[in-house]
């Protein structure tokens, strides 16, 4: 089921799925009507899409309180206790505003401000995620953004997951909007008559939302480009085949196109795994996902030493990386490119992905090379501040000067020779 193959010859894939004309043109179409028919078009699309026809697609308060009746304490407890390790985490990634002072009384600075109003996309299709929840509105609420909209699409009888309002209501949030797809994110780029146009949104989604996301890009900000969900594990013989197997699972089941790598200089552990992986997979209800993934996807790369191994993982530059070795401390140094790296045996990717506390919206598709995790700092913005005191002004103004009629800009010279001038007449007065 999963290939073992030789780490010189594992293929590195990097390219971003673009979507089809089709799904592109599908897209620029569902935009161009939410721009032209704002709400309407809402409508029309969610009944379309989702088979909801809805009087009102924003949640009304006694969806909360049914949501909340309709799940299990021990949900609500185990959601409260994330949440408070994604916050704690979160707070640790506050920045503050600055101000330097010279000697001559100029005062040079930056200005750290939250983003005013954000949207986060919850996916609804298929399944319903609470964990996005947590991990988009949290760092955003830690940021100090006072408007956070959530948009998910409705099931075909006009409801919305309990466990995603129930995350939302836990975090404060009471604007939701049934509206998904890129309809959603069309209305909250744009605006409509009921949902006001955000800076910024975040959320995951299928490729409607992915295209839609790119395409609003500029007249708002977005989270990433994301792409199928990867893990590499580099294991040697300290790791156990079954605890492997089962995280290289746990990636495998998210989606077809999900990459389950393994790295080891261990043949022993690489034909166990790949015996364990073939037996876990009969007992998961998502088998045909995984056995798909595994098949395309997956690897299990033998390579020389742990080395190879780490320059290998820093090619695919995943968006989860396994060090199950006996040391890992020792390997990280050398990991350069990856969204999360999770140490040693008993740091499966799975408490990175609903409880630790670091963010699990992380660089997919060997986008770790130059993007970082969703956080603190993807909801503020930096204002930069400049006080020169007149000392300043006047002693840097020919330097100033020069600079400015190089790039051929004499208005630009003459702000500082107006200044310049007048302290000259001040003198000579
Ligand atoms: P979704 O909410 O992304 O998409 C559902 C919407 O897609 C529908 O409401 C509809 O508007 C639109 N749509 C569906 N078919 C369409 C068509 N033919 N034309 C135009 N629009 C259409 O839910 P999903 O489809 O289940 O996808 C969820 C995705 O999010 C999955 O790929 C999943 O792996 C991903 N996900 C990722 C993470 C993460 O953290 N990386 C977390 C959760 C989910």
């Amino acid at each position: 089921m999963i290939q073992i193959v030789n780490g010189a010859q594992l293929t590195v894939k990097r390219e971003r799925s673009m979507g089809t004309a089709r799904e592109r043109q599908v897209v620029r179409d569902i935009i161009g009507q939410v721009q032209n028919d704002g709400d309407a078009a809402l409508y029309r699309f969610t009944e379309r899409f989702d088979g909801a026809d809805l009087s009102t697609f924003t949640v009304q308060e006694d969806e909360f309180a049914q949501a909340m009746q309709q799940v299990e304490s021990d949900f609500i407890q185990a959601l409260e206790e994330a949440g408070k390790r994604i916050r704690a985490f979160h707070e640790r990634q506050r920045q503050n505003s600055w101000l330097m002072q010279e000697e001559t009384g100029t005062q040079l600075g930056q200005l750290i401000q939250p983003l005013e109003r954000v949207g986060v996309y919850v996916p609804g299709g298929r399944a319903a995620y609470p964990s996005t929840v947590l991990m988009n509105v949290i760092p955003a609420q830690v940021a100090g953004v006072k408007e956070i909209a959530l948009v998910t699409p409705p099931q075909a009888d006009g409801t919305i997951a309990p466990t995603v309002l129930v995350a939302a209501k836990q975090l404060g949030i009471s604007t939701i909007h049934k509206v998904g797809g890129a309809q959603a994110i069309a209305a909250l780029a744009y605006g409509t008559e009921t949902i006001s146009p955000v800076d910024k949104i975040v959320g995951p989604g299928n490729i409607f939302v992915a295209l839609a996301k790119e395409h609003v890009y500029g007249q708002v900000d977005i989270d990433s480009f994301a792409g199928p969900s990867e893990v590499v594990i580099i294991a040697d013989d300290s790791a156990k085949a079954k605890f492997v197997a089962a995280d290289l699972l746990s990636q495998a089941e998210h989606d077809p196109m999900a990459a389950a790598i393994l790295i080891t200089p261990s043949t022993e552990l690489a034909e166990q795994v790949a015996k364990e992986v073939n037996r876990q997979l009969k007992k998961l209800p998502r088998e045909e996902i995984a056995k798909a993934s595994l098949k395309d996807q997956g690897a299990i790369a033998l390579v020389e030493n742990l080395d190879q191994a780490a320059r290998l993982a820093n090619q695919l530059a995943p968006e989860h990386l396994e060090l199950a070795v006996n040391d890992p401390w020792t390997w990280l140094p050398k990991i350069k490119n990856a969204g999360a790296v999770f140490l040693g045996h008993y740091s499966p990717e799975t408490v990175g992905d609903y409880y630790a506390g670091p963010n699990h919206v992380l660089p997919t598709s060997g986008t770790a090379r130059f993007f970082s995790p969703l956080g603190v700092d993807s909801f503020i913005k930096r204002t930069n501040v400049i006080a020169y005191s007149r000392e300043d002004c006047l002693r840097d103004a020919d330097h100033v000067i020069t600079l400015a009629e190089a790039e051929g800009l004499r208005g630009h010279a003459n702000s500082l020779r107006v200044r310049v001038e007048e302290e000259k007449g001040r003198e000579s007065e």
